[in-house]
Protein backbone atom coordinates (compact mmCIF):
# COMPACT_ATOMS: atom_id res chain seq x y z
CA UNK A 1 0.00 0.00 0.00
CA UNK A 2 1.29 3.65 -1.04
CA UNK A 3 0.58 6.64 0.24
CA UNK A 4 -1.13 7.41 -2.24
CA UNK A 5 -5.15 8.88 -2.05
CA UNK A 6 -7.32 9.22 -5.19
CA UNK A 7 -9.31 12.17 -4.96
CA UNK A 8 -12.88 11.28 -7.15
CA UNK A 9 -14.02 14.26 -8.37
CA UNK A 10 -17.48 14.83 -9.67
CA UNK A 11 -19.90 17.80 -8.88
CA UNK A 12 -16.66 19.84 -7.64
CA UNK A 13 -14.49 20.21 -10.75
CA UNK A 14 -12.00 22.49 -8.45
CA UNK A 15 -9.56 22.08 -6.34
CA UNK A 16 -9.99 25.56 -4.26
CA UNK A 17 -12.73 25.35 -1.25
CA UNK A 18 -13.33 21.69 -1.39
CA UNK A 19 -14.24 19.99 1.16
CA UNK A 20 -12.96 16.36 0.42
CA UNK A 21 -9.90 17.05 -1.66
CA UNK A 22 -8.80 18.70 1.87
CA UNK A 23 -9.65 16.07 3.97
CA UNK A 24 -7.73 13.94 1.42
CA UNK A 25 -4.96 16.23 1.84
CA UNK A 26 -5.21 16.05 5.53
CA UNK A 27 -4.27 12.25 5.38
CA UNK A 28 -1.22 12.27 2.48
CA UNK A 29 0.55 15.29 0.44
CA UNK A 30 -0.15 12.14 -2.62
CA UNK A 31 -3.10 13.25 -3.97
CA UNK A 32 -3.93 12.47 -7.60
CA UNK A 33 -7.57 14.02 -9.07
CA UNK A 34 -9.38 11.41 -10.90
CA UNK A 35 -12.67 12.15 -12.65
CA UNK A 36 -15.26 9.49 -15.04
CA UNK A 37 -16.79 9.93 -17.69
CA UNK A 38 -19.68 7.56 -17.27
CA UNK A 39 -21.74 5.95 -19.67
CA UNK A 40 -25.07 5.69 -17.82
CA UNK A 41 -24.73 9.08 -17.25
CA UNK A 42 -23.55 10.12 -20.99
CA UNK A 43 -25.40 7.35 -22.86
CA UNK A 44 -28.68 9.04 -21.31
CA UNK A 45 -31.19 10.61 -23.74
CA UNK A 46 -31.87 13.65 -21.00
CA UNK A 47 -27.78 15.12 -21.78
CA UNK A 48 -27.10 18.72 -22.76
CA UNK A 49 -24.44 19.36 -25.66
CA UNK A 50 -24.01 22.96 -23.60
CA UNK A 51 -23.54 21.09 -20.15
CA UNK A 52 -21.23 18.45 -21.32
CA UNK A 53 -19.02 21.22 -23.37
CA UNK A 54 -19.10 23.09 -20.28
CA UNK A 55 -17.96 20.24 -17.95
CA UNK A 56 -15.25 19.33 -20.69
CA UNK A 57 -14.17 22.98 -20.33
CA UNK A 58 -13.94 22.76 -16.32
CA UNK A 59 -11.98 19.25 -15.93
CA UNK A 60 -9.93 20.82 -18.85
CA UNK A 61 -9.04 23.92 -16.44
CA UNK A 62 -8.88 21.24 -13.43
CA UNK A 63 -5.90 19.70 -14.98
CA UNK A 64 -4.76 22.82 -15.75
CA UNK A 65 -5.02 23.53 -11.77
CA UNK A 66 -3.63 20.07 -10.74
CA UNK A 67 -0.27 20.34 -12.71
CA UNK A 68 0.11 23.99 -11.55
CA UNK A 69 0.31 22.07 -7.89
CA UNK A 70 2.55 19.55 -8.70
CA UNK A 71 0.06 16.73 -9.41
CA UNK A 72 -2.88 15.54 -11.92
CA UNK A 73 -6.49 14.90 -12.88
CA UNK A 74 -7.07 11.37 -14.34
CA UNK A 75 -9.56 10.84 -17.20
CA UNK A 76 -11.16 7.81 -16.89
CA UNK A 77 -14.40 6.77 -19.58
CA UNK A 78 -16.30 3.34 -18.07
CA UNK A 79 -18.72 2.61 -15.53
CA UNK A 80 -17.17 4.04 -12.33
CA UNK A 81 -18.35 0.54 -10.16
CA UNK A 82 -15.85 -1.28 -12.02
CA UNK A 83 -13.28 1.74 -13.22
CA UNK A 84 -12.91 3.25 -9.93
CA UNK A 85 -11.64 0.84 -7.74
CA UNK A 86 -9.80 -1.04 -10.52
CA UNK A 87 -7.60 2.04 -11.13
CA UNK A 88 -7.30 2.43 -7.02
CA UNK A 89 -6.00 -1.11 -6.77
CA UNK A 90 -4.11 -0.76 -9.24
CA UNK A 91 -1.92 1.72 -8.12
CA UNK A 92 -2.28 0.37 -4.52
CA UNK A 93 -3.88 3.81 -3.13
CA UNK A 94 -4.49 3.55 0.24
CA UNK A 95 -7.89 5.43 0.19
CA UNK A 96 -10.62 7.24 -2.38
CA UNK A 97 -12.08 10.14 -1.29
CA UNK A 98 -14.89 12.33 -2.76
CA UNK A 99 -17.84 14.54 -1.98
CA UNK A 100 -21.33 13.06 -1.04
CA UNK A 101 -23.85 14.01 -3.64
CA UNK A 102 -27.80 13.73 -3.06
CA UNK A 103 -29.03 12.41 -5.92
CA UNK A 104 -30.52 8.77 -5.97
CA UNK A 105 -28.23 7.14 -8.80
CA UNK A 106 -25.07 8.89 -7.08
CA UNK A 107 -26.30 7.37 -3.55
CA UNK A 108 -26.88 3.96 -4.77
CA UNK A 109 -23.56 4.30 -6.77
CA UNK A 110 -21.42 5.42 -4.28
CA UNK A 111 -22.56 2.56 -1.72
CA UNK A 112 -21.48 0.06 -4.57
CA UNK A 113 -18.43 1.67 -4.86
CA UNK A 114 -17.49 1.77 -0.93
CA UNK A 115 -18.40 -2.34 -0.79
CA UNK A 116 -16.12 -2.76 -3.93
CA UNK A 117 -13.11 -0.46 -2.26
CA UNK A 118 -13.53 -2.41 0.87
CA UNK A 119 -12.88 -6.14 -0.64
CA UNK A 120 -10.14 -4.57 -1.99
CA UNK A 121 -8.87 -3.18 1.35
CA UNK A 122 -9.16 0.27 0.33
CA UNK A 123 -10.59 2.64 2.55
CA UNK A 124 -13.37 5.28 1.78
CA UNK A 125 -12.82 8.31 4.35
CA UNK A 126 -14.91 10.19 5.45
CA UNK A 127 -18.43 10.94 4.38
CA UNK A 128 -17.93 14.69 3.31
CA UNK A 129 -20.06 16.89 1.73
CA UNK A 130 -19.24 20.06 -0.49
CA UNK A 131 -22.02 21.52 -2.85
CA UNK A 132 -24.48 22.10 0.01
CA UNK A 133 -24.10 24.70 3.24
CA UNK A 134 -25.90 22.08 5.23
CA UNK A 135 -26.35 18.63 4.92
CA UNK A 136 -29.31 17.15 4.85
CA UNK A 137 -29.59 15.47 8.18
CA UNK A 138 -28.60 19.29 9.55
CA UNK A 139 -32.02 20.86 8.81
CA UNK A 140 -34.63 19.31 9.96
CA UNK A 141 -37.80 20.57 11.96
CA UNK A 142 -38.15 20.08 15.51
CA UNK A 143 -40.19 16.61 15.21
CA UNK A 144 -36.92 15.78 13.52
CA UNK A 145 -38.43 15.36 10.21
CA UNK A 146 -37.58 16.78 6.97
CA UNK A 147 -38.89 20.32 5.61
CA UNK A 148 -41.40 19.54 2.62
CA UNK A 149 -42.12 23.47 3.24
CA UNK A 150 -39.80 26.18 1.72
CA UNK A 151 -40.31 28.88 4.27
CA UNK A 152 -39.65 27.32 7.26
CA UNK A 153 -36.81 25.48 6.10
CA UNK A 154 -35.33 28.71 5.18
CA UNK A 155 -35.63 30.36 8.54
CA UNK A 156 -33.79 27.28 10.24
CA UNK A 157 -31.50 27.43 7.44
CA UNK A 158 -30.37 30.81 7.87
CA UNK A 159 -30.04 30.97 11.60
CA UNK A 160 -27.64 27.90 11.65
CA UNK A 161 -23.80 29.08 11.18
CA UNK A 162 -22.19 28.44 7.82
CA UNK A 163 -18.51 27.10 7.70
CA UNK A 164 -16.37 29.52 5.88
CA UNK A 165 -14.25 28.52 2.46
CA UNK A 166 -12.07 25.57 2.97
CA UNK A 167 -8.56 26.71 3.82
CA UNK A 168 -6.32 25.68 0.60
CA UNK A 169 -2.80 26.31 1.91
CA UNK A 170 -1.65 22.80 1.76
CA UNK A 171 -3.19 22.25 -1.21
CA UNK A 172 -0.84 24.46 -3.11
CA UNK A 173 1.46 21.55 -3.11
CA UNK A 174 1.02 17.70 -4.16
CA UNK A 175 2.93 15.19 -4.54
CA UNK A 176 2.01 13.43 -8.09
CA UNK A 177 2.61 9.88 -9.47
CA UNK A 178 6.06 8.47 -10.89
CA UNK A 179 6.00 7.63 -14.20
CA UNK A 180 5.94 4.19 -13.59
CA UNK A 181 2.91 4.61 -11.86
CA UNK A 182 1.48 6.36 -14.66
CA UNK A 183 1.94 3.49 -16.94
CA UNK A 184 -0.11 1.53 -14.36
CA UNK A 185 -3.11 4.25 -14.93
CA UNK A 186 -2.51 4.35 -18.57
CA UNK A 187 -2.95 0.31 -18.52
CA UNK A 188 -5.96 0.53 -16.33
CA UNK A 189 -8.33 2.91 -18.00
CA UNK A 190 -6.40 6.76 -17.59
CA UNK A 191 -6.92 8.23 -21.16
CA UNK A 192 -6.54 11.92 -22.80
CA UNK A 193 -9.45 14.16 -22.11
CA UNK A 194 -11.62 13.51 -24.74
CA UNK A 195 -13.50 16.76 -26.11
CA UNK A 196 -17.49 17.12 -26.09
CA UNK A 197 -17.43 16.22 -29.84
CA UNK A 198 -15.62 13.35 -29.76
CA UNK A 199 -18.51 12.13 -26.81
CA UNK A 200 -20.62 13.24 -29.50
CA UNK A 201 -21.68 16.17 -28.23
CA UNK A 202 -21.76 19.42 -30.76
CA UNK A 203 -22.29 22.63 -29.27
CA UNK A 204 -20.54 25.37 -31.20
CA UNK A 205 -21.99 28.37 -29.50
CA UNK A 206 -21.03 30.29 -26.82
CA UNK A 207 -21.86 29.42 -23.09
CA UNK A 208 -23.36 31.79 -21.20
CA UNK A 209 -20.25 30.98 -18.81
CA UNK A 210 -17.04 30.49 -19.80
CA UNK A 211 -15.66 27.01 -18.23
CA UNK A 212 -13.71 27.12 -14.93
CA UNK A 213 -13.38 28.34 -11.30
CA UNK A 214 -11.85 31.83 -12.76
CA UNK A 215 -14.88 32.57 -14.95
CA UNK A 216 -16.83 31.95 -12.12
CA UNK A 217 -15.20 33.66 -9.75
CA UNK A 218 -15.27 37.00 -11.54
CA UNK A 219 -19.08 36.25 -12.29
CA UNK A 220 -19.39 36.14 -8.80
CA UNK A 221 -17.21 39.27 -8.20
CA UNK A 222 -19.61 41.37 -10.94
CA UNK A 223 -22.57 40.11 -9.43
CA UNK A 224 -21.77 40.92 -6.11
CA UNK A 225 -20.53 44.39 -7.08
CA UNK A 226 -23.53 45.44 -9.22
CA UNK A 227 -26.56 43.32 -10.08
CA UNK A 228 -27.16 42.17 -6.70
CA UNK A 229 -28.02 45.35 -5.29
CA UNK A 230 -30.97 45.19 -7.15
CA UNK A 231 -31.57 42.02 -7.63
CA UNK A 232 -34.75 41.98 -5.36
CA UNK A 233 -36.50 43.87 -8.82
CA UNK A 234 -34.58 43.14 -11.60
CA UNK A 235 -34.46 39.34 -11.50
CA UNK A 236 -38.13 39.01 -12.55
CA UNK A 237 -37.02 40.95 -15.84
CA UNK A 238 -35.85 38.45 -18.56
CA UNK A 239 -34.73 41.16 -21.01
CA UNK A 240 -32.26 42.73 -18.03
CA UNK A 241 -29.27 40.99 -17.29
CA UNK A 242 -30.14 40.90 -13.08
CA UNK A 243 -29.25 37.75 -12.27
CA UNK A 244 -25.80 35.74 -11.63
CA UNK A 245 -25.74 33.12 -13.99
CA UNK A 246 -24.18 31.03 -12.43
CA UNK A 247 -26.83 28.01 -11.94
CA UNK A 248 -23.73 26.03 -14.16
CA UNK A 249 -20.53 26.83 -11.90
CA UNK A 250 -22.93 25.84 -9.01
CA UNK A 251 -24.44 22.63 -10.61
CA UNK A 252 -20.57 21.37 -11.31
CA UNK A 253 -19.10 22.63 -8.55
CA UNK A 254 -16.30 25.41 -10.68
CA UNK A 255 -17.23 27.73 -7.88
CA UNK A 256 -17.20 25.99 -3.59
CA UNK A 257 -20.56 27.23 -2.36
CA UNK A 258 -19.04 28.68 0.82
CA UNK A 259 -16.67 31.43 -1.20
CA UNK A 260 -20.67 31.75 -2.40
CA UNK A 261 -22.04 32.49 0.49
CA UNK A 262 -19.10 34.40 2.11
CA UNK A 263 -19.19 37.03 -0.34
CA UNK A 264 -22.84 37.54 0.23
CA UNK A 265 -22.00 38.16 3.71
CA UNK A 266 -19.14 40.57 2.69
CA UNK A 267 -21.74 42.54 0.36
CA UNK A 268 -24.04 42.20 2.90
CA UNK A 269 -21.72 44.17 5.35
CA UNK A 270 -20.77 46.66 3.12
CA UNK A 271 -24.32 47.60 2.50
CA UNK A 272 -25.43 51.09 2.88
CA UNK A 273 -29.67 50.59 3.40
CA UNK A 274 -32.11 48.15 4.47
CA UNK A 275 -33.35 47.95 0.86
CA UNK A 276 -29.71 46.83 -0.24
CA UNK A 277 -30.40 44.20 2.46
CA UNK A 278 -32.73 42.86 1.43
CA UNK A 279 -32.19 42.34 -2.24
CA UNK A 280 -28.97 40.65 -0.70
CA UNK A 281 -30.94 38.71 1.27
CA UNK A 282 -33.39 37.69 -1.43
CA UNK A 283 -30.10 36.13 -3.43
CA UNK A 284 -29.37 34.40 -0.52
CA UNK A 285 -33.17 32.85 -0.29
CA UNK A 286 -32.59 31.75 -3.94
CA UNK A 287 -29.33 30.18 -2.50
CA UNK A 288 -31.02 28.18 -0.49
CA UNK A 289 -34.02 27.30 -2.36
CA UNK A 290 -31.23 25.52 -4.21
CA UNK A 291 -30.20 23.55 -1.22
CA UNK A 292 -33.96 22.60 -0.38
CA UNK A 293 -34.42 21.07 -3.32
CA UNK A 294 -31.04 18.86 -2.95
CA UNK A 295 -32.43 18.27 0.34
CA UNK A 296 -35.70 17.09 -0.55
CA UNK A 297 -34.40 14.90 -3.56
CA UNK A 298 -32.10 13.23 -1.17
CA UNK A 299 -34.98 12.64 1.28
CA UNK A 300 -37.72 11.82 -1.12
CA UNK A 301 -35.62 10.13 -4.10
CA UNK A 302 -39.71 9.18 -5.00
CA UNK A 303 -40.07 12.95 -6.30
CA UNK A 304 -37.47 11.68 -9.41
CA UNK A 305 -40.33 9.15 -10.41
CA UNK A 306 -43.18 11.82 -10.58
CA UNK A 307 -45.28 13.66 -8.81
CA UNK A 308 -45.17 14.45 -4.88
CA UNK A 309 -48.77 15.23 -4.27
CA UNK A 310 -51.33 12.40 -4.56
CA UNK A 311 -53.79 14.92 -6.22
CA UNK A 312 -51.08 14.76 -9.05
CA UNK A 313 -50.07 11.29 -9.24
CA UNK A 314 -52.82 10.25 -11.61
CA UNK A 315 -53.79 13.32 -13.47
CA UNK A 316 -54.95 12.57 -16.81
CA UNK A 317 -52.53 14.32 -18.81
CA UNK A 318 -54.04 14.66 -22.68
CA UNK A 319 -49.85 14.58 -23.83
CA UNK A 320 -50.51 16.26 -27.48
CA UNK A 321 -47.84 15.11 -29.35
CA UNK A 322 -48.45 18.42 -31.98
CA UNK A 323 -48.53 20.80 -29.06
CA UNK A 324 -45.35 19.09 -27.40
CA UNK A 325 -43.58 19.69 -30.42
CA UNK A 326 -44.77 23.69 -31.16
CA UNK A 327 -43.99 23.99 -27.26
CA UNK A 328 -40.09 22.39 -27.66
CA UNK A 329 -39.43 24.80 -30.66
CA UNK A 330 -41.05 28.26 -29.53
CA UNK A 331 -44.06 27.52 -32.11
CA UNK A 332 -47.18 28.27 -29.78
CA UNK A 333 -48.70 31.15 -31.25
CA UNK A 334 -47.54 32.95 -27.42
CA UNK A 335 -44.71 35.50 -27.68
CA UNK A 336 -43.56 34.98 -24.30
CA UNK A 337 -43.63 30.95 -24.39
CA UNK A 338 -41.79 31.48 -27.71
CA UNK A 339 -39.37 33.44 -26.54
CA UNK A 340 -38.54 31.66 -23.70
CA UNK A 341 -38.09 28.34 -25.32
CA UNK A 342 -36.11 29.50 -28.31
CA UNK A 343 -33.93 31.51 -25.81
CA UNK A 344 -33.05 28.24 -24.78
CA UNK A 345 -32.63 26.49 -27.19
CA UNK A 346 -30.11 28.87 -28.34
CA UNK A 347 -28.20 29.58 -25.59
CA UNK A 348 -29.02 26.38 -23.42
CA UNK A 349 -29.85 28.79 -20.86
CA UNK A 350 -33.39 30.38 -19.78
CA UNK A 351 -33.98 32.82 -17.41
CA UNK A 352 -36.27 32.28 -14.17
CA UNK A 353 -38.94 33.81 -14.75
CA UNK A 354 -39.71 32.42 -18.48
CA UNK A 355 -38.89 28.80 -16.96
CA UNK A 356 -41.95 29.17 -14.56
CA UNK A 357 -43.95 30.51 -17.28
CA UNK A 358 -43.43 27.83 -20.03
CA UNK A 359 -43.59 25.35 -17.19
CA UNK A 360 -47.21 26.70 -16.39
CA UNK A 361 -48.11 26.84 -19.96
CA UNK A 362 -46.49 22.89 -20.81
CA UNK A 363 -48.67 21.69 -18.17
CA UNK A 364 -51.71 24.04 -17.23
CA UNK A 365 -52.46 25.26 -20.84
CA UNK A 366 -51.52 22.44 -22.81
CA UNK A 367 -52.63 19.57 -20.42
CA UNK A 368 -49.08 17.82 -20.93
CA UNK A 369 -46.84 15.54 -18.46
CA UNK A 370 -44.48 17.74 -16.68
CA UNK A 371 -41.95 14.88 -16.75
CA UNK A 372 -41.73 15.81 -20.50
CA UNK A 373 -40.74 19.21 -19.91
CA UNK A 374 -38.31 18.36 -17.42
CA UNK A 375 -36.55 15.92 -19.73
CA UNK A 376 -36.83 18.65 -22.56
CA UNK A 377 -35.34 21.13 -20.13
CA UNK A 378 -31.99 18.86 -19.42
CA UNK A 379 -31.95 18.07 -22.68
CA UNK A 380 -31.26 21.73 -23.24
CA UNK A 381 -29.93 23.58 -19.96
CA UNK A 382 -25.74 24.18 -19.35
CA UNK A 383 -26.98 24.11 -15.50
CA UNK A 384 -29.85 20.88 -16.07
CA UNK A 385 -29.71 19.66 -12.58
CA UNK A 386 -32.08 16.73 -11.44
CA UNK A 387 -32.73 18.35 -7.82
CA UNK A 388 -33.82 22.11 -9.23
CA UNK A 389 -35.11 20.94 -12.68
CA UNK A 390 -37.32 18.55 -10.78
CA UNK A 391 -37.86 21.03 -7.98
CA UNK A 392 -39.09 24.15 -10.21
CA UNK A 393 -41.60 21.40 -12.46
CA UNK A 394 -42.95 20.32 -9.85
CA UNK A 395 -43.84 23.59 -8.24
CA UNK A 396 -44.86 24.65 -11.21
CA UNK A 397 -47.07 21.87 -12.48
CA UNK A 398 -48.71 21.97 -8.37
CA UNK A 399 -47.37 18.15 -8.04
CA UNK A 400 -45.00 19.40 -5.61
CA UNK A 401 -43.71 20.61 -2.09
CA UNK A 402 -45.65 24.02 -2.25
CA UNK A 403 -48.80 25.00 0.35
CA UNK A 404 -50.21 27.17 -2.27
CA UNK A 405 -50.29 24.51 -4.80
CA UNK A 406 -52.75 25.93 -7.40
CA UNK A 407 -50.29 28.16 -9.38
CA UNK A 408 -51.59 29.25 -13.45
CA UNK A 409 -49.92 31.75 -14.78
CA UNK A 410 -51.48 33.65 -17.53
CA UNK A 411 -48.95 34.16 -20.31
CA UNK A 412 -50.13 37.84 -21.05
CA UNK A 413 -50.23 39.20 -17.64
CA UNK A 414 -46.84 37.77 -17.34
CA UNK A 415 -45.39 39.58 -20.37
CA UNK A 416 -47.59 42.83 -19.66
CA UNK A 417 -45.56 43.03 -16.49
CA UNK A 418 -41.96 41.58 -16.98
CA UNK A 419 -41.65 42.33 -20.63
CA UNK A 420 -43.42 45.59 -20.67
CA UNK A 421 -42.04 47.32 -23.91
CA UNK A 422 -41.46 43.58 -25.56
CA UNK A 423 -37.93 43.58 -25.66
CA UNK A 424 -37.13 40.13 -24.59
CA UNK A 425 -39.88 38.75 -27.56
CA UNK A 426 -38.18 40.97 -29.81
CA UNK A 427 -34.81 39.61 -29.09
CA UNK A 428 -35.61 35.91 -29.26
CA UNK A 429 -38.66 36.13 -31.70
CA UNK A 430 -37.53 37.69 -34.62
CA UNK A 431 -40.33 37.93 -36.59
CA UNK A 432 -42.03 39.87 -34.01
CA UNK A 433 -39.54 42.41 -34.15
CA UNK A 434 -40.97 45.27 -35.67
CA UNK A 435 -44.53 44.50 -33.69
CA UNK A 436 -45.79 47.36 -31.46
CA UNK A 437 -44.72 46.59 -27.94
CA UNK A 438 -48.63 46.00 -27.24
CA UNK A 439 -49.46 43.21 -29.56
CA UNK A 440 -46.30 41.28 -28.16
CA UNK A 441 -47.00 41.74 -24.55
CA UNK A 442 -50.90 41.09 -25.04
CA UNK A 443 -50.59 38.41 -27.36
CA UNK A 444 -53.10 39.46 -29.19
CA UNK A 445 -51.21 39.56 -32.98
CA UNK A 446 -54.25 40.03 -35.55
CA UNK A 447 -54.55 36.21 -37.70
CA UNK A 448 -53.39 37.98 -40.76
CA UNK A 449 -50.65 40.04 -39.30
CA UNK A 450 -49.55 36.94 -38.01
CA UNK A 451 -49.25 35.07 -40.96
CA UNK A 452 -47.88 37.53 -43.20
CA UNK A 453 -44.74 37.60 -40.36
CA UNK A 454 -44.92 33.59 -40.21
CA UNK A 455 -45.57 33.63 -36.86
CA UNK A 456 -48.27 30.66 -36.49
CA UNK A 457 -51.87 31.61 -34.89
CA UNK A 458 -52.49 30.54 -30.72
CA UNK A 459 -52.31 26.63 -30.83
CA UNK A 460 -54.81 26.67 -27.57
CA UNK A 461 -57.14 29.44 -26.23
CA UNK A 462 -55.75 29.94 -22.37
CA UNK A 463 -58.69 30.66 -21.03
CA UNK A 464 -60.02 27.82 -22.01
CA UNK A 465 -57.60 25.68 -21.26
CA UNK A 466 -57.10 26.76 -17.71
CA UNK A 467 -60.91 26.19 -16.59
CA UNK A 468 -60.04 22.44 -18.11
CA UNK A 469 -57.30 21.95 -16.09
CA UNK A 470 -59.12 23.31 -13.30
CA UNK A 471 -61.68 21.17 -13.63
CA UNK A 472 -59.35 17.92 -14.06
CA UNK A 473 -57.45 19.30 -11.08
CA UNK A 474 -60.51 19.46 -8.68
CA UNK A 475 -61.88 15.86 -10.00
CA UNK A 476 -58.17 14.61 -8.84
CA UNK A 477 -58.54 16.09 -5.71
CA UNK A 478 -61.69 14.63 -5.01
CA UNK A 479 -61.13 11.28 -5.83
CA UNK A 480 -58.04 10.85 -3.20
P1 LIG B 1 -29.70 33.51 -9.79
O1 LIG B 1 -31.00 34.21 -9.78
O2 LIG B 1 -28.48 34.33 -9.81
O3 LIG B 1 -29.68 32.56 -8.50
C1 LIG B 1 -28.46 32.13 -7.89
C2 LIG B 1 -28.40 30.63 -7.82
O4 LIG B 1 -29.41 30.13 -6.95
C3 LIG B 1 -28.64 29.94 -9.15
O5 LIG B 1 -27.48 29.91 -9.92
C4 LIG B 1 -29.12 28.57 -8.71
O6 LIG B 1 -28.03 27.74 -8.35
C5 LIG B 1 -29.89 28.89 -7.44
N1 LIG B 1 -31.31 29.05 -7.75
C6 LIG B 1 -31.96 30.17 -8.10
N2 LIG B 1 -33.28 29.95 -8.21
C7 LIG B 1 -33.47 28.66 -7.93
C8 LIG B 1 -34.61 27.83 -7.87
N3 LIG B 1 -35.84 28.29 -8.09
N4 LIG B 1 -34.44 26.54 -7.57
C9 LIG B 1 -33.22 26.05 -7.31
N5 LIG B 1 -32.11 26.78 -7.34
C10 LIG B 1 -32.22 28.07 -7.64
N6 LIG B 1 -31.86 25.69 -11.78
C11 LIG B 1 -30.78 24.92 -12.05
O7 LIG B 1 -29.69 25.20 -11.54
N7 LIG B 1 -30.88 23.82 -12.84
C12 LIG B 1 -32.06 23.45 -13.43
O8 LIG B 1 -32.11 22.43 -14.13
C13 LIG B 1 -33.21 24.26 -13.19
N8 LIG B 1 -34.39 23.96 -13.77
C14 LIG B 1 -35.50 24.74 -13.48
C15 LIG B 1 -36.74 24.39 -14.03
C16 LIG B 1 -37.87 25.14 -13.76
C17 LIG B 1 -39.21 24.74 -14.34
C18 LIG B 1 -37.77 26.27 -12.92
C19 LIG B 1 -38.98 27.09 -12.62
C20 LIG B 1 -36.55 26.62 -12.36
C21 LIG B 1 -35.40 25.86 -12.63
N9 LIG B 1 -34.14 26.20 -12.08
C22 LIG B 1 -33.05 25.40 -12.33
C23 LIG B 1 -33.99 27.31 -11.11
C24 LIG B 1 -33.62 28.68 -11.72
O9 LIG B 1 -34.42 28.95 -12.83
C25 LIG B 1 -32.15 28.73 -12.15
O10 LIG B 1 -31.31 28.27 -11.12
C26 LIG B 1 -31.75 30.17 -12.48
O11 LIG B 1 -32.56 30.68 -13.51
C27 LIG B 1 -30.29 30.19 -12.92
O12 LIG B 1 -29.91 31.48 -13.23
P2 LIG B 1 -28.91 32.30 -12.31
O13 LIG B 1 -27.70 31.48 -12.03
O14 LIG B 1 -28.70 33.60 -12.98
O15 LIG B 1 -29.76 32.46 -10.99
Amino acid sequence: MSDLILFWHRRDLRISDNTGLAAARSHSSKVVGVFCLDPNILERDDIAPARVTYMIGCLQALQQRYAEVGSQLLILHANPVQAIPRLAAALKAKAVFWNWDVEPYSQERDRTIIDALKEKGIQFLDQNWDQILHFPDEIRSGANQPYTVYTPFWKNWISKPKANPVETGLIASLQNLTKAEEEIAKENGAIALPTAKDLGFIWDRDLVIAPGEAPALEKLEEFTNSAINEYKEQRNFPAINGTSQLSAALKFGAIGIRTVWIATLETLENSRSEETESNIRTWQQEIAWREFYQHAMYNFPELAEGAFREALKNFPWQNNEEYFQAWCEGKTGYPIVDAAMRQMNELGWMHNRCRMIVASFLTKDLLINPQLGEKYFMQKLIDGDLSANNGGWQWSASSGMDPKPLRIFNPASQAQKFDPEGEYIREWVSELRSMDAEYLVTGKIPPLEREAVGYPQPIVDHNQQQRHFKGLYQQQKENI
